[in-house]
């Protein structure tokens, strides 16, 4: 009977020291770790536990992990944010980028380029948000933000001229309503020779108790001052998109007599106004980027503004976006920082971009691949470049959802259906 006993004791002694040496889910070993926010930028293990980031230190007992990842020769990032995207796919008829076909599934686009969260650019307004959040948002493994159009219908193509649908008030009501997934306004191609939409814009933000616009200006002929946009019209913290853009109905912030930054573009840095990328299908020209780089001014934030006309374009995706940035004089680390916790910082939601303890397991393994790539913008302009991001791998929310060549052991591949709950606070 005794050694009944004590065989049942040691049985159970046995499971729980199986369950503890198996402490993590998965456990990445031997990457270069670049996490700007926490000022991390050296070989690491990570250790990912119920969907969290558990632990992050020198070595990491493989052992503790039901996954190992061999990271060695590659870096592990914070899961990349793209701020500029757009995702309201749908079947309607001549709807665009509202509801039509135009944008894109996020999920399709995103875990391959290391990209776990994304934020919509005012595809969706006031009005057409409920749908965006049902068949979107609640629908996607990446996690979905947005920024809402101050125009209810969002942008449905002409419906974005309708003044008469720029409502402050009912933005900010929805804005608060959806506080979780909404992270500010989008003001986005009126043409009109007026501020009306800018103005609606950032009175949404206040009554919604100071979120963020992202201005994507343009369209009045002859253009709008962007001088007067940002001394008179921006707050602190609000997001001038199309940053290097060069277009003839937009005013542009490298004077190309000079090749410099114009000095009030400067003054607009200092006052706290963000300069995102928002590539696009024409919203970026090396013209712009390359003096800005040579003269100092990096962007803020690296976005890539992706639907079906962009991603066929010169733009393609976030990793191919970056990768201009890191062929034309700016670190890979800083790369990382402009992809991850700058953007996070900008759509004020800081837990997200990092590595930090207690986050959720958003990561990314990317390797710079060496070699001879071509990479040209719209107009036609190409550059040599030597260096290329690819994405080995994606976590998100603690889950292997991306594995490029199968470096995790044991493989898992995800399961199509698994869906995971959208975890914002
Ligand atoms: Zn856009």
């Amino acid at each position: 009977m005794q050694k009944k006993i004590f065989l049942v004791i040691a049985a159970i002694g046995l499971a729980i020291t199986t369950l503890k040496a198996q402490s993590y889910n998965v456990v990445i070993k031997g990457g270069h770790v670049m996490d700007p926010k926490n000022n991390i930028d050296t070989e690491m293990d990570i250790a990912i536990k119920d969907g969290k980031i558990a632990l992050v230190a020198k070595s990491i007992d493989p052992k503790l992990g039901l996954q190992v990842v061999d990271a060695k020769g590659l870096y592990v990032t914070p899961g990349l944010i793209d701020i500029h995207t757009h995702n309201f796919y749908g079947t309607e008829p001549d709807h665009q980028y509202e509801n039509g076909n135009l944008a894109l599934p996020p999920d399709g686009f995103t875990f391959r380029n290391g990209v776990t969260t994304v934020v919509d650019a005012g595809s969706s307004g006031w009005r057409t948000f409920p749908t965006f959040k049902a068949q979107t948002i609640d629908q996607s493994q990446t996690r979905v933000l947005a920024f809402i159009n101050i125009v209810g219908e969002g942008m449905r193509g002409g419906y974005e001229q309708n003044s008469n649908d720029m409502d402050a008030k009912m933005a900010a009501l929805v804005a608060r309503r959806y506080r979780n997934f909404v992270v500010g306004f989008k003001v986005a191609h009126y043409e009109g020779h007026e501020w009306i939409a800018v103005d609606h814009a950032v009175e949404a933000g206040n009554m919604a108790g100071g979120l963020p616009v992202m201005i994507d200006f343009g369209g009045s002929n002859p253009p709008l001052s962007i001088e007067e946009l940002f001394r008179k019209h921006l707050r602190p913290g609000d997001i001038f998109t199309h940053c290097f853009g060069q277009l003839d109905n937009r005013e542009y912030i490298v004077d190309l007599a000079t090749q410099k930054i114009k000095p009030f573009v400067w003054e607009a840095r200092k006052r706290g106004i963000y300069f995102d990328v928002g590539y696009g299908g024409i919203s970026f020209a090396f013209s712009q980027a390359i003096p800005a780089i040579k003269d100092g001014f990096s962007p803020n934030s690296i976005s890539t503004d992706i639907h079906t006309g962009s991603m066929n374009n010169a733009m393609k995706d976030m990793l191919t976006t970056m990768s201009k940035f890191l062929n034309i004089g700016m670190d890979l680390y800083e790369v990382i920082r402009v992809s991850t916790s700058n953007p996070a910082k900008e759509i004020k939601h800081e837990e997200l971009g990092t590595l930090s303890v207690g986050s959720d397991g958003d990561v990314a393994i990317l390797s710079v691949r060496k070699g001879k790539f071509g990479l040209f913008d719209y107009t036609g302009f190409k550059i040599a470049a030597d260096k290329k991001l690819e994405c080995e791998m994606t976590i998100r929310a603690g889950k292997i959802v991306y594995d490029l060549n199968g470096i995790a052991v044991p493989i898992v591949p995800p399961r199509i259906s698994t869906k995971i709950i959208a975890s914002t606070k």
